[in-house]
């Protein structure tokens, strides 16, 4: 596609050249669809596209973040549920606080939420509700991506109830022609086994929780754990198997598979899923809030499954910043690249949700301490 205008800045990024601050600034070509046609030292950039509208400014110049698991309609609860103790008594209390809070409180700091996103550089969300229709939210705020409809129930009357409700908030009429509505279960503890085959297509389910926390384990395995009152009070009856088999043994793992966390996952596992063809989505500032644990990343690498990142929701994180979960990453794993890091919270990401373009963005070069330039670009 042509070129429409031109951006200006300090430096520019992908995950081909890694960070590039030519002396005299960087600039990229954009088209009409916001994805760079040329990018590069400034001086080189301006003559090749000139006459074309060019905005200036400080920055670096990248393509946009994907966030690949977000929960905008948690917004409401930012800073509200301490953490620290592990996933069954973060889920009470996030739904003892939820309680009181009607639709439209919701609604309203989902779009704040869901705007404070787009202005930090994220240009689109695979994002999962469980009570709201989101498209229309994510389209008023000018986000791409996918609205994931989850489908939450213990028992045969609670599915039921679910699914038809997601059926319904999935046809909310809106405005957003860039956001794929798309039913999803929760987890293996949180969907009934029997509503999973009405759950995935031939890619298995698009997105699933999966081992993010002991809780988890401890129900799935052993019927034990804060998880099992609750969900045998409901007529729940334990798989007596860990998360991944048991998804497994429901055809929910496929290659069009977002598989949630994997904090609580085995080496044998996370080959097994990537033979499915899955992808991993961490989230490390929402697991070391919860339970003080970071996903392995190192074998997560060692197993060979694409990774993307995800911020989770505000009940678990300080705010959806991606570049915030690279950076624990970037510092937590200093043996990974961070442009590899940075890879996966963009273009991977954007690969992975399926985006028909790719925007390109400016962020502040202080929210990118993480890179370094690679040797000999600086000239
Ligand atoms: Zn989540």
């Amino acid at each position: 596609m042509n070129a429409v205008r031109l951006e200006i800045a300090d430096a520019v990024w992908s995950p081909q050249t890694g960070l590039l601050e030519p002396a005299g600034g960087a600039a990229a070509a954009l088209d009409v669809r916001g994805e760079a046609v040329a990018f590069g030292p400034a001086r080189e950039i301006e003559q090749r596209f000139s006459g074309l509208p060019r905005k200036a400014g400080q920055g670096v110049l990248l393509p946009g973040l994907v966030d690949c698991h977000a929960h905008l309609e948690c917004a409401a609860l930012a800073s509200k549920v301490p953490g620290g103790d592990g996933l069954g008594p973060w889920v009470s209390r996030l739904v003892q606080t939820r309680m009181p809070m009607t639709k439209g409180d919701l609604e309203a700091e989902a779009l704040r939420a869901a705007k404070e996103m787009r202005a930090l550089g994220t240009v689109a969300v695979a994002d999962v509700c469980t009570l709201l229709a989101t498209a229309p939210i994510l389209g008023e705020a000018g986000l791409m991506g996918l609205s994931l409809l989850e489908v939450v129930g213990a028992n045969e009357p609670a599915i039921a109830a679910a699914l038809q409700d997601a059926r319904l908030r999935s046809t909310t009429p809106c405005a957003a022609p860039e956001v794929i509505p798309v039913l999803v279960p929760h987890s293996a503890y949180g969907t009934m086994p029997g509503a999973f085959a009405q759950l995935k297509g031939q890619g298995g389910v698009r997105s699933v929780h999966a081992a993010e926390h002991e809780d988890e384990n401890a129900w799935l395995e052993r019927g034990e754990g804060p998880f099992a009152p609750f969900l045998l009070s409901k007529g729940a009856v334990p798989p007596r198997q860990r998360p991944l088999p048991f998804l497994d043994s429901l055809g929910a793992l496929g290659s069009a598979t977002l598989l949630v966390h994997l904090v609580t996952a085995s080496d044998a596992e996370l080959r097994m899923a990537a033979d499915r063809g899955a992808t991993a989505v961490l989230c490390p500032r929402s697991n070391l809030h919860i339970g003080g644990r970071l996903p392995d990343l190192r074998a997560i690498r060692a197993a060979g499954i694409p990774y993307v990142l995800g911020t989770d929701s505000l009940a678990s994180t300080p705010d959806h910043d991606l570049l915030g979960e690279v950076a624990v990453l970037a510092e937590d794993f200093p043996d990974v690249p961070a442009d590899e890091l940075l890879e996966a919270a963009t273009t991977r990401g954007a690969q992975v949700l399926g985006l028909t373009r790719h925007p390109w963005v400016r962020v502040a070069r202080s929210r990118l301490g993480f890179l370094v330039p690679r040797t000999g670009a600086e000239a």
